[in-house]
């Protein structure tokens, strides 16, 4: 019998065709199907769950603002619940960072807040060309997948994305070459034919793309050419912000401060959908409704927000304790790497968004799908699906993330020692 998926879901949907079980329950970094099995979950809705699921304090601060009937849904209009959010964010995350920024809430998803951040940018200088970068995800709405790299999403827009030119990114001719060196050359070029730019978009670690590490030299050096060039620096931060990669910011170590920076995935705290554009006050040209949306700031969101806030980001003890959990995963998947050679595999990301990249995406497939037998919800990334994934919740305690690593490596073991006997 066909299931109510096979016969009601839209061929588009996806990550069932990697883990074809029904979910219905999730505490912390477990995942459970409704045969009652536990799943180890290193995907963390693609890192809108860092704080994993249901994080007990965070879900107690929504459960008691819904009992006394909090507002759920106020379009754009003040609510205590909001007011909350900005203190929050202004005292415990700009301040200490000396950041000085406005929030625009656009509708709930990273594309959104990508596309505000691209008109915004157009708008305030007037110009349309936006760089964006090789490898680089930032969302599927038109505007943001003219700013996407990869050829399967590019390929499902049905129309000519213009406004963006690519360019290569931090590595992208391994990092001896001076990418930075060349793309001020083709701006001061006026015969180039790369339009003067509104923008450069950019990740300062490629989630989607394969966890393509910027130095942070590189950051610095495109925050100057940015300057240089009369073009704003937007920072997508919707997937390594929020912790991800051992700050706030993915974007703090390298002093840099981006003109615009977009916040989504896991800014709710809890999964539910959220989105931010931080803006330098002097860029909020914006006419009042001029990006609009029925859903810009999800009250309930704000509440958890608000909560994982103070009760994660208020001293500096989880920064501490998601280095040492990057520590852990950057000692198993190195020895893996060590023992397989870099013919065979790199150790790829920084923070908690570390990967192994393998020759190809069947071999790095296999061994997700062999995760899976073990219980453990895994991806892969890159441009050639090759690179395993680690993104377990920031939160996750040493014994179930040594439980994981210890799934990924007796996969990658099985599968080169089959390899190794093929071939013999
Ligand atoms: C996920 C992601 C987006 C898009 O967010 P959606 O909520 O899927 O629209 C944009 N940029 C980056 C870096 C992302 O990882």
């Amino acid at each position: 019998m066909m299931s109510i998926f096979e016969q009601m879901e839209s061929n588009v949907q996806c990550y069932a065709n990697s883990f074809p079980v029904t979910f219905n329950r999730a505490k912390g970094a477990y995942l459970y199907d409704t045969q009652g099995r536990a799943y180890l979950d290193f995907l963390a809705g693609a890192g809108s769950l860092n704080y994993g699921h249901n994080p007990e304090p965070v879900k107690k601060a929504l459960v008691d603002y819904i009992l006394a009937d909090g507002v759920a849904h106020g379009l754009d209009m003040h609510t205590d619940a909001k007011a909350g959010f900005m203190q929050a964010f202004q005292t415990l995350i700009l301040k200490p960072r000396n950041l000085d920024y406005k929030m625009q809430f656009t509708g709930p998803t990273g594309a959104n807040a990508v596309e505000a951040a691209m008109k915004l940018a157009r708008k305030v200088t007037g110009r349309t060309n936006i760089i964006s970068f090789t490898n680089g995800f930032h969302g599927v709405t038109l505007g943001a997948v003219s700013a996407t790299g990869n050829q399967h999403h590019r390929g499902g827009a049905g129309v000519p994305l213009s406004g963006t030119t690519r360019m290569p990114y931090c590595g992208y001719y391994g990092y001896n070459a001076d990418t930075l060196k060349m793309l001020d050359k083709q701006l001061s070029d006026p015969s180039s034919g790369i339009d003067a730019p509104a923008a450069f978009i950019v990740e300062s670690v490629q989630g989607e793309g394969g966890l393509n590490v910027a130095t942070f030299d590189w950051l610095r050096g495109l925050q100057a050419l940015a300057n240089k060039h009369g073009a704003k620096l937007i920072l997508d931060d919707i997937q390594a912000g929020c912790g991800r990669t051992g700050r706030f910011f993915s974007f703090e170590d390298a002093g840099i401060k981006p003109d615009i920076v977009t916040l989504s995935k896991s800014i709710s705290g809890f999964g539910l959908p959220l989105a931010v554009v931080l803006l330098k006050p002097e860029l909020d040209e914006w006419a009042p409704g001029e990006h609009n949306g029925t859903f810009r700031g999800n009250n309930h969101a704000f509440i958890t927000a608000t909560a994982t806030l103070n009760h994660y980001w208020a001293d500096d003890r989880f920064e501490k304790q998601i280095c040492e959990r990057a520590a852990l995963v950057t000692e198993y998947f190195q020895a893996i790497v060590d023992e397989l050679g870099v013919t065979h595999a790199r150790l790829k990301g920084r923070g908690l968004m570390q990967g192994i990249e393998f020759r190809n995406g069947e071999i790095a497939d296999r061994i997700t799908g062999a995760c899976f037998d073990e219980g453990l919800i895994v991806e892969t990334a890159g441009n050639h699906s090759q690179v395993v994934k680690c993104f377990c919740p920031l939160t996750i305690s040493h014994e179930d993330l040594e439980k994981g690593l210890k799934i990924i490596q007796n996969a990658v073991t099985a599968e080169f020692n089959n390899k190794l006997q093929a071939a013999s």
